[in-house]
């Protein structure tokens, strides 16, 4: 199914961090609208899986705005932690959305776990779902991952939310130390986008 020339396309997230990687992500033509301009608040993410809220928040802001939407549900699985913070990744930084406390919790919880966690490798993954719909469209969706593991100490101030302790698989730097450009070219967003991008 192919979306005809969508030239406006609302992105439902009140994360910042998310909706600038998402612009840079999509076609030049496309008009983008977020729930930042619009002022909207969130729906309640009552999903089990990232695939599941993504639909959640696409159909939502869908019916409230009578535009297509585009939602991204996102979040870092640790595989020591049976895969939390998952979909409480946003969660864990409370209700301000604080990355400092997120990623304190992470450690928190890998203490809990293994004083030594630090000198062992932590198996993690990012993931990303993405939901589009809109009027007389059928929902269309896709997920991307990308490995990796938890790094040792908070390194590297670019990016969002986990980067600056998630290494990817391959790699020797964190997220948080790529330059954007290079983040792109790896990470679980561009990833789910560029399998969604034939509908776009
Ligand atoms: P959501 O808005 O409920 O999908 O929240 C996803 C959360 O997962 C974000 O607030 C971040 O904490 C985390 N997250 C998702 N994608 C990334 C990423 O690319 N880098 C760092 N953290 C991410």
């Amino acid at each position: 199914m192919k979306i005809k020339k969508i030239k406006d396309l609302f992105i439902g997230s009140n994360n910042h961090g998310k909706v600038r990687e998402i612009k840079q992500l999509l076609p030049k033509y496309i008009n983008v609208h977020s729930t930042i301009d619009y002022k909207l608040r969130s729906p309640k993410e009552n999903g089990k899986t990232f695939l599941q809220n993504s639909y959640i928040k696409s159909k939502y802001f869908s019916k409230k705005t009578g535009k297509i939407c585009l939602a991204d549900d996102s979040g870092l699985e640790i595989d020591v932690l049976n895969k939390k913070p998952g979909i409480f990744s946003a969660r864990w930084g409370g209700k301000k959305n604080n990355f400092n406390l997120a990623i304190k919790k992470v450690f928190k919880e890998l203490d809990k776990v293994d004083k030594n966690w630090r000198k062992k490798k932590i198996k993690a993954r990012f993931v990303c779902a993405l939901t589009i719909y809109g009027p007389n469209l059928k929902r269309v969706y896709s997920i991307g991952i990308v490995e990796g593991r938890i790094s040792n100490k908070k390194i590297g101030n670019n990016g969002f939310g986990y980067d600056p302790i998630f290494i990817p698989k391959g790699k020797k730097v964190t997220f948080g130390q790529m330059k954007f450009k290079n983040k792109f070219k790896i990470d679980h967003r561009a990833k789910a986008f560029r399998k969604i991008r034939k509908f776009l």
